[in-house]
């Protein structure tokens, strides 16, 4: 019933995971977060994955969160009559649809400030990078460009402009929109892509809030902007995600390793829950097994200290979805039999009185053996509280709450325990009810020690943890 495995596995939604019954499996075998790509797809068959999800977490009495994805200001080729090839030193014409000629050597694409935010000299690259080119010179209405990296160029292909201050907002219309959609549908978190400055976060975040709700951010680090913003943006973020798929093409594959090492540092250090993303286990899309290298790379991930790896493609279009979420928790299992040694208690700032209560709860529990944590939470802020940490005895996120126990599904190390709220009812008769249940469904014996952490007040009234108890296991 508790979670062995303590960082959490996102999973991306697609037409490989269109039935209750493989949400099911996929819930299953362990993963925790399911991310709806507003990239694809409508509202309409958002909804459905929505209540997919809900009837699968439902049917296996276990709760993931649902991470709505916003697209960004992701810059695509038009739609095109015929696929486009692209020859090495050849001179095209690239910019906005609607400025350009019909016939020749065009490229469309679906931004209108391409030509104006454009320098003579930058990169285009295309397709995730596989072709490339460079801007010659600036017309009013296009951009003369010459071919780096040739190949075959299709309708819709991505393109990133790394050399290029994009002047697009960082929310567009069609984000808005979908933002909407999510919080009507109450998704546990949004993301943002192609975040640049701390203000896109607290952007989305004014809107939310106009909306009179509160959702979780996720800053996706895709850009060198973000990069260099890196601190202003953990400061106001709820959520890190270190897109390697974008940031690879932006940034160049050879810098992703070191960046994905120092993102990891700085979250962790900050308390801020870091996903590690993108082509984790790519080669399972196809194969009922993956390359060696990816489960090196899954393995380096938990390593640096990722409170969470995340399946794209693989989960969302592959061939072996279920297969792939057993063979990540597998992984990630193994990987933290050797765990990375935790902040020093010195290091670390513990001035708040919940953060100072959650790590000694966690030493009380590791220096007496505890068989468990039962960390009584309202808005699961004292669990994370507690991952900052990384406790080595398992941690219980006790709380009423149906959003605050979907939240927890992403913090490392929590396995989130929904009771009834029940006004009725003293602290004290709560967690002896608890650990009843406990003895059964965790197989607790006597003499087992079990570490409490809770408000002040009545129950569930406070939302700091203020106190710490240790509670020794008797005969039923
Ligand atoms: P995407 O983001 O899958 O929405 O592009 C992740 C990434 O770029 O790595
Ligand atoms: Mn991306």
């Amino acid at each position: 019933m508790i979670t062995k495995r303590r960082a959490k596995i996102v999973g991306t939604l697609g037409p490989s995971t269109d039935s209750i019954e493989i949400l099911e499996q996929l819930i299953r075998s362990g993963m925790n977060v399911a991310r709806l790509n507003m990239s694809h797809g409508t509202h309409e068959q958002h909804k459905k994955m929505i209540e997919n999800v809900r009837a699968a977490s439902k049917r296996c009495n276990r709760e993931v969160a649902i991470l709505c994805d916003l697209q960004g200001p992701k810059i695509r080729v038009s739609k095109l009559k015929e696929p486009l090839q692209l020859k090495k030193g050849e001179r095209w014409l690239l910019g906005y649809e609607r400025d350009l000629p019909k016939e020749g050597k065009v490229i469309p694409t679906t931004y209108e400030n391409i030509v104006p935010d454009a320098v003579a000299g930058a990169r285009i690259l295309f397709d995730d990078g596989l072709l490339e080119a460079k801007v010659l010179k600036k017309d009013s209405n296009s951009l003369e460009i010459e071919i780096i990296e040739g190949g075959t160029l299709k309708s819709n292909k991505g393109i990133n402009l790394p050399d290029i201050n994009v002047s697009a907002p960082s929310l567009t219309d069609k984000d808005e929109e979908d933002l909407l959609f999510g919080l009507k549908y109450e998704v546990d978190y949004v993301a943002i892509s192609f975040v640049r400055t701390a203000e896109d976060i607290q952007k989305v975040k004014n809107l939310i809030h106009k909306q009179k709700e509160y959702v979780p951010i996720v800053a996706k680090i895709e850009k060198p902007e973000a990069i260099e913003n890196i601190d202003a943006i953990i400061d106001v973020t709820d959520v890190i995600m270190i897109a390697r798929g974008d940031m690879g093409v932006e940034l160049g594959n050879h810098l992703v390793p070191q960046v994905q090492k120092e993102l990891i540092a700085k979250c962790n250090s900050a308390g801020v829950p870091v996903i590690t993303a993108t082509q984790m286990l790519e080669s399972m899309q196809e194969h009922s097994r993956p390359t060696r290298a990816e489960a090196s790379d899954v393995a380096n991930a938990i390593w640096d200290g990722t409170d969470a790896v995340m399946l794209s493609g693989e989960t969302a279009a592959g061939k072996y979805p279920v297969e792939t979420v057993q063979m990540m928790d597998q992984i990630v299992h193994e990987a933290e039999k050797h765990p990375k040694e935790r902040p020093l208690l010195r290091y670390m700032n513990l001035s708040g009185v919940s953060s100072s209560i959650q790590v000694a709860a966690s030493l009380i529990a590791e220096k007496n053996n505890a068989r468990c944590i039962l960390s009584f939470t309202e808005s699961g802020n004292s669990c994370l509280q507690m991952t900052r940490f990384r406790p080595k005895r398992p941690v219980l996120g006790v709380t009423p709450s149906l959003r605050a126990i979907r939240r927890m599904c992403l913090y490392w190390g929590i396995t989130p325990y929904h009771v009834l709220r029940d006004h009725g009812k003293e602290m004290l008769e709560m967690e002896t009810e608890i650990i009843t249940r406990l003895k059964d469904e965790a197989k607790l014996v006597k003499g087992d020690k079990i570490v409490i952490t809770h408000g002040g007040g009545l129950f569930f009234k406070d939302g700091t943890a203020n106190t710490i108890r240790v509670e020794i296991v008797q005969d039923s």
